[in-house]
């Protein structure tokens, strides 16, 4: 009688798989420990000192088995081209905001989710956002904002883990939300600052601001003092 025969093989199948998923831990050094944090019996008696201290995780043409991201206690590498919201770019050796809020951002944004109003100085408008808003539910991260700027003034970030307990104020982004340093955006896209379009960019730039400030201290450098004018003969009238 052949009935209930198949049921057996399959659970002698997947035994031995239990059992074999052991013992290639054991054989390549893994032991019984897990790679990263969490809380199970196992960690407590097996579990490596280093537990949780190795965040990236990488699935290679070696890795075996089941492959388990442990999050958040371990995580895939993030991408240079990873992309998820804008960021506004200031330069981190003076702090100027590279945004002159020439709207161009705003108008090639296909959902319509920026929008920014222009400082005003004593002598008119000035090239600098006063505010500048992004709604992050609308943001579909196509990062067409970022291909468009002709300031590289905006970039698309890879910060994934945004969520929060409100739904309203805190998903519209302000300008003190949006601004991240130069050095920061070299930091997490070292291969795109380094490319010659960006290093030829910022020597553009860099030549317009020297430009610039050159003139304005030019403009402001004080006239030469001139000679005072001899003072007039008083006459002394005699009575
Ligand atoms: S981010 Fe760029 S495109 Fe948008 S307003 Fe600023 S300078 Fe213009
Ligand atoms: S990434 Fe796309 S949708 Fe998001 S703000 Fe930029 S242009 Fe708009």
């Amino acid at each position: 009688m052949s009935s209930g025969y198949g049921i057996i093989k399959g659970h002698l199948v997947t035994l031995r798989r239990f059992l074999l998923t052991f013992w290639r831990d054991i054989r390549t050094g893994k032991g019984l420990h897990r790679r990263g944090g969490g809380h199970q019996l196992v960690d407590f008696w097996f579990g490596s000192k280093a537990r949780g201290t190795q965040p990236t995780v990488v699935q290679d043409a070696k890795t075996e088995g089941l492959f388990t991201v442990e999050y958040p206690d371990e995580r895939l590498p993030v991408y240079e081209r990873f992309r998820v919201l804008p960021v506004l770019i200031y330069d981190t050796e003076d702090g100027n905001v590279r945004c002159t809020s020439c709207n161009i951002c705003a108008k090639v944004c296909p959902p319509q989710c920026i929008w920014m109003t222009q400082a005003k100085g004593p002598k008119g408008v000035v090239p600098l956002p006063e505010e500048f808003f992004i709604d992050m539910d609308v943001c579909m991260n196509c990062g067409l904002c970022a291909e468009y700027c002709p300031f590289d003034a905006i970039k698309m970030d890879q910060n994934f883990e945004l969520s929060n307990y409100e739904r309203h104020q805190t998903h519209i982004y302000c300008l003190q939300d949006l601004l991240v340093s130069s050095e920061f955006y070299a930091r997490t896209h070292p291969e795109a600052w380094n490319s010659a379009d960006e290093v030829a960019e910022r020597n553009k730039v860099a030549k317009k601001k020297d430009q610039r400030l050159q003139k304005a201290l030019a403009a402001t450098a004080k006239p030469a003092a001139a000679p005072k004018a001899a003072p007039k003969p008083v006459s002394v009238q005699q009575s």
